[in-house]
């Protein structure tokens, strides 16, 4: 079992359906973060290069299955052209015939797939039509793999398909990371809430040797051992669940490993007043106190984690990183990854929610062996789901 990519297919001459993500952000007609275009040259370049003609399927916005003029895709013909270094014909009503007289090395843009209800259903008339305006199919979004869509799983099954490049380097560093990770393998997993992220305990800790909880999160795990954390953000209805996850991690021998101690503020506040205290079951904070980072010492203990792991998975960051100094923990642990990875003695593969902007603010981006940066795909990837894009592809 596994997923063809663009070498394993003849594609010299055909129309190959590129389902794709350029769902950029926009502000007033201008495109904002031109990432998500950048991302998929390599895969336009080498069906090109190959001999073939790029059909590209995409999605824009949520139209919710209506026509609307300001969720056309039309007005990224430019920029895609820019990008691309070639001319894009855009396509309102695509049909076999059109685009079999377009040239044989054309890049076509359909019209957004979501101004069809038939494409959230999955309908199979739709798969169908998709099919029909090319010979091959090419997934390279793997950011709309998690979701069953017509353009996303129904016309993979149509058609001899295979994985983009960007699809190809997302699987390879995520399989790395979790499927047959190099051991042992650990992860950051910070942020908010438990509750948004019970799946990803619970799939990590059955498979992963160590799990550093931090942010948020790790104030229920605290409190639900015992602590008094004040007014520090945390789920009093998840004591059970946290305390569940810590039995099922002893259970499986993933040891887990807690912030020591945080950073304390009375407002939640750039440059609030602050101080570093001890972390445990017996901490007992005044009311109006937040635990709103990890402090020095912990810093230096998860540090010290990395240091014994060859795999790292990060999601989440350690503390409210977007109000300095409550940046701190999560800026030393991921300048202390990324120097790792740069001495080539860890793996690190990072993604979903507010992963990548902490990792920018770093400044470390960079150095990390991969960022994925598609948000829910990533998540569901790591809790262990299915996702049906990358399933229609298996062989
Ligand atoms: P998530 O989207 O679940 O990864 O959560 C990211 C958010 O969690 C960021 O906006 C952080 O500011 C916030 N966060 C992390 N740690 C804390 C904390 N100790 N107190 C309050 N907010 C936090």
């Amino acid at each position: 079992m596994g997923w063809n990519t663009l070498d394993d297919i003849d594609i010299a001459g055909k129309r190959v359906l590129t389902r794709v993500d350029i769902n950029v952000p926009m502000e007033d007609g201008r495109i904002t973060d031109a990432t998500r275009i950048e991302r998929i040259v390599p895969t336009i370049t080498d069906i090109r290069a190959k001999g073939g003609s790029p059909v590209l399927l995409a999605h824009f916005g949520r139209p919710k299955g209506q026509p609307m003029p300001q969720m056309s895709l039309q007005p990224l013909v430019p920029a895609l052209e820019a990008a691309f270094g070639c001319p894009v014909v855009f396509v309102e009503r695509p049909s076999r015939d059109f685009i079999d007289a377009q040239a044989s090395d054309a890049v076509i843009l359909v019209e957004n797939t979501r101004f069809s209800p038939m494409e959230e259903a999955n309908d199979p008339q739709m798969a169908q039509f998709l099919a029909s305006l090319g010979d091959i199919y090419c997934n390279d979004a793997f950011s709309a793999a998690h979701r069953a869509h017509a353009s996303t799983a129904g016309v993979a099954q149509l058609l001899p398909n295979c994985a983009g490049r960007l699809m190809q380097a997302e699987l390879q560093a995520l399989e790395a990371a979790l499927s047959h990770p190099k051991r042992p393998v650990g992860a950051v997993v910070g942020g908010a809430k438990v509750s948004t992220k019970l799946d990803l305990l619970q799939n990590l800790v059955a498979k992963i040797d160590v799990l550093v909880i931090g942010g948020g999160m790790a104030n229920t795990f605290l409190a639900a051992q015992g602590a008094d954390l004040g007014a520090s953000l945390q789920e009093a209805d998840l004591h059970d669940t946290a305390r569940e996850i810590l039995s099922a991690a002893k259970a499986a021998g993933c040891r887990i490993v807690l912030p020591s101690d945080g950073r304390v503020a009375r407002e939640f506040a750039a440059g609030a007043p602050h101080d570093v205290i001890v972390l445990n079951a017996d901490t007992r904070l005044e009311a109006d106190q937040m635990v709103l980072d990890a402090g020095d010492i912990s810093a230096v203990e998860i540090t010290e984690v990395f240091g014994t792991l060859s795999t790292l998975i990060w999601n989440g960051p350690l503390g409210a990183f977007e109000i300095p100094p409550f940046d701190t923990a999560t800026v030393a642990a991921a300048k202390a990854a990324a120097a790792q990875t740069s001495a080539g003695t860890l793996i690190t593969v990072a993604g979903g929610g507010d992963t990548v902007a902490a990792l920018n603010q770093a400044g470390v981006a960079e150095n990390f062996t991969y960022i994925s940066t598609a948000g829910g795909a990533f998540l569901e990837w790591m809790e262990g789901k299915e996702l049906p894009g990358v399933a229609a592809l298996m062989q």
